[in-house]
């Protein structure tokens, strides 16, 4: 079979797209001097980075369109609500949210109710919505979202149910507008999709097949970023390092972080996630020779036990992940480490989590981001026959917390007196002096400062360690 490569939606539909924002902004010049105040957009964002990049963009395309964002929903004339589906209960939680809004429509008839995201990508969700939540105006999925001007002068034109969500698609759009919610950071998607069906999770089933961005149009944005003063990047894809494989040419991950640590202005890079199968030799050599790649993996292991990992189809053996953490800290000995772990998974016995707690012993996560295992509809882990209590699964939870809390303090405990370096980011939010920043190795330090030096790049000493984070004075 050959190689299935991955297309830019077409200018002429990104013209057309522009030419429905100039629409929308005469219309809301028009009722912002009729009203004598301000048309606002108010967007809730569920779930990952990627539906906050997602929502980053739709926030551009509003302000293009006159919209000013608000924090509330109730004195906003537009509520987006970009949805996540990978957990069961927040998708309730939508409903939920969406039943609350049928009064402010009722005393608002201008108001747009939409809502996009993964949770539209299931057609049973779009027909309950249809059915149930008739004051939502537009309804859209993950692979339209650059047609949001046109869905919006649709449902502003005809005042009726806009419902688009196409099944996939193999384009992507560039040249959208844009608007960040941090300057001194930002997130710069690299890829979409995922071709791996791990047995447990939805999103191939809602994102579609893997798709690289043109490394051209990636340069392009990390440049532009760089000259409004964004001093870090993370790349983001579900599994960045099959990047470049559904492109036209001889493209990798490594090669693009090569690239990228290249451009002046930006100061840090880092990227997420990792899928182990996929983590290259070349990926490490390139995390150890680019100076502005941060020393952090995020390496999900999901479990312990290479049974567990067979049925969650990871692809890989608890041996194989332990060899590759010794692999990597062979050649970027300072790496800091993070994981995802699912507690309870069906089928996990004692002797599987004794795994689970085995290798958090053995890898030394900096940190860990644990979860139970709960049911996802629509994935084949949720027809398993062997689900696990949930009194056994929290008690397992809180016993690889532990095991992981004292882990990660240990590892902060041997910072203590050492210098690290630190990009600011702003006060703390308990304190009118404290500063906060990261080091390269993603560890929160705390320490008294001073305004102008917030987006620069200061060493510390550390002189408090917590488990979280780090106190230090500046050197
Ligand atoms: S790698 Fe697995 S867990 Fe991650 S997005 Fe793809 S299917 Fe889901």
């Amino acid at each position: 079979m050959g190689k299935r490569v991955t297309t830019q939606v077409s200018a002429e539909e990104i013209a057309q797209q522009y030419k429905y924002i100039e629409i929308l902004r005469d219309y809301n010049q028009a009722r912002i001097s009729r009203l004598g105040r301000p048309v606002k957009y108010n967007i809730e964002t569920f779930g990952c980075q990627m539906n906050e990049n997602d929502s980053e963009r739709l926030s551009g395309m509003l302000s293009e369109m006159g919209y000013s964002e608000s924090a509330k929903r109730t004195d906003s004339d537009l509520i987006i609500f970009n949805t996540c589906c990978v957990r069961e209960n927040a998708e309730q939680k939508v409903y939920g949210h969406l039943g609350a809004l049928k009064k402010l429509k009722e005393n608002n008839h201008e108001l747009v109710i939409a809502i996009c995201g993964c949770m539209m990508q299931q057609p049973e969700v779009v027909e309950h919505i249809r059915k149930v939540y008739k004051h939502v105006d537009i309804v859209f999925g993950t692979h339209n979202l650059y047609k949001f001007p046109e869905l919006l002068n649709t449902a502003v034109e005809n005042k009726g149910t806009v419902i688009d969500v196409w099944d996939s698609t193999g384009s992507i759009a560039e040249n959208m507008p844009i608007t960040r919610k941090e300057s001194l950071k930002a997130w710069v998607t690299v890829m979409y999709g995922c071709n791996n069906f791990c047995s447990y999770c939805i999103v191939p089933y809602v994102r579609g097949r893997e798709r690289s961005r043109d490394i051209e149009e990636i340069r392009n944005e990390v440049v532009k970023l760089a000259q409004e003063g964004c001093r870090e990047i993370t790349l983001l894809g579900q599994n960045v390092n099959s990047y470049g494989k559904d492109l036209e040419g001889e493209y990798s991950f490594a090669g693009l972080l090569r690239e990228l640590d290249r451009l002046d202005g930006i100061e840090r890079i880092r990227f997420m996630t990792s899928h182990p199968k996929d983590l290259s030799e070349e990926l490490i050599y390139a995390v150890r020779d680019c100076k502005k790649v941060c020393g952090h993996l995020h390496l999900p292991v999901q479990a312990g036990s290479s049974k567990i990992l067979e049925k969650m189809n990871r692809k890989y053996s608890k041996e194989q992940y332990l060899d590759l953490v010794e692999k990597v800290r062979k050649h970027i000995p300072d790496i800091s480490l993070s994981t995802d772990i699912i507690v309870g998974f069906p089928g996990e016995t004692e002797e599987d989590f004794a795994e689970t707690l085995d290798v958090v012993a053995k890898a030394r996560f900096d940190m860990a981001y644990t979860f139970l295992y709960s049911k996802r509809t629509g994935t084949p882990a949720a027809k398993a026959p062997d689900q696990i209590p949930e009194e056994v699964k929290k008690e397992r939870f809180d016993r690889l917390l532990a095991l992981q809390n004292h882990v990660s303090r240990d590892i902060n405990d041997r910072l203590l007196g050492k210098e690290v370096e630190v990009l600011v980011e702003g006060l703390s939010k308990s304190s009118k002096t404290t500063y906060t920043g990261r080091t390269r190795e993603n560890k929160i330090v705390n320490f008294k400062g001073s305004p102008q030096l917030v987006g620069s790049l200061v060493r510390v000493k550390i002189d408090t360690v917590q488990t979280w984070s780090l106190l230090g004075k500046l050197v």
